[in-house]
């Protein structure tokens, strides 16, 4: 049994898990997935093959690469105190 390398007390069990990820602001849950879970703390280790596999499963379905990282440069405000 591992040692939980976070709090280093509790130990690192086996468990089905809720996996949720944030892509690009859109919420990704897969129920049922195998990971190893502190039983004190609650810190979720997840098996990284299977992550791996994940991974690609939210790679192929995701639709558009190009996010807006720059804005437009909005109006500048002058000061309101007048
Ligand atoms: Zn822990």
């Amino acid at each position: 049994m591992e040692t939980c390398p976070v709090c280093h007390i509790g130990s690192l069990r086996k468990r089905r898990v809720t996996y949720t990820q944030t892509h690009k602001g859109q919420l990704t849950v897969i129920q049922g997935v195998p990971a190893l879970v502190c039983d004190f703390c609650g810190e979720k280790w997840f098996d990284t093959e299977k992550v791996d596999g994940l991974q690609f499963l939210l790679q192929s379905e995701r639709e558009s690469t190009d996010m807006p990282t720059k804005r437009p440069r909005s109006f500048v405000s002058r000061g309101g105190s007048s």
